[in-house]
């Protein structure tokens, strides 16, 4: 499936993105209508479809207006459907999705939102707030164990699957990893020349950057003094410390 992925920069750190295929056109988070219209408009494309992957505002704060502009179908998870503006098609991850003639897979995600859902897009994944770069998402409506379920499933994905997150918190979550995993030496190389604009990332450089799925490094073990605990235990305490960093 050959999609065309455009980075849009919206409000003071989040991503919509532009997933274009053939004469299909969707946005993915818009968390407002403005850049995400002009972006369209610089390349003379009509927007088909809007996904969301979790119902928080600065996910969907665009969605009516860009339905009302280009008559744009919007997508999203089907067990969170009443709190997703606008939802014509709820997907899970049994139905899948088809765009543009391309099977799209969705994959459940809860713990962030209890809704939450990534689409994979021909080696795109599209994570919300649940995969960032160097970093995972709060716990708003899920615990540390649902969480780690979720990160277990996307780190199933393919290595070279592309992620592409909802923030760009790269920078401050790179801090946060090195004071658990100062010896990283591809952590140390990642932070070492990071760009303003992190995205996209790929599942092989999260697995050996992002402290979040790197719960049995020796290293982060040790700095935690959690040598032998469980993986869901070691998980949710580097959430723990996240939270307050
Ligand atoms: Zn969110
Ligand atoms: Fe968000």
């Amino acid at each position: 499936m050959p999609v065309e992925v455009v980075t849009v920069p919206c409000l003071s750190d989040n991503y919509a993105y532009l997933v274009k295929s053939g004469d299909s056109c969707a946005v993915v988070d818009p968390s407002e209508a403005g850049p995400v219209a002009a972006a369209l408009a610089a390349r003379s494309w009509q927007l088909s479809h809007i996904l969301n992957t979790h119902h928080h505002l600065d996910h969907t704060g665009g969605n009516l207006a860009l339905k009302a502009q280009f008559g744009a179908k919007v997508v999203g998870p089907g067990k969170d459907a009443a709190r997703i503006p606008g939802i014509d098609i709820g997907v899970d991850e049994n139905c899948g999705w088809e765009f543009s003639g391309h099977k799209v897979q969705v994959l459940e995600v809860p713990a962030h939102t209890r809704g939450a859902i990534a689409f994979v897009m021909g080696g795109n994944a599209f994570t919300g707030d649940t995969l960032f770069a160097l970093g995972c998402g709060r716990l708003f409506e899920g615990d540390a164990a649902m969480m780690w379920a979720s990160l277990r499933k996307l780190m199933a994905l393919p290595d070279a699957t592309k992620i592409y997150c909802g923030h760009e918190y790269t920078k401050n979550n790179g801090r946060f990893a090195l004071t658990l995993e100062p010896g990283n030496a591809a952590l140390q190389a990642r932070m070492k020349d990071l760009p303003a604009m992190t995205m996209p990332s790929d599942m092989a450089l999260e697995k050996a950057t992002n402290p979040f799925l790197r719960v049995d490094s020796r290293e982060i073990r040790e700095s935690l003094g959690m040598q032998s605990a469980g993986d869901t235990e070691v998980f949710g305490e580097i959430r723990n410390r996240k939270d307050s960093y």
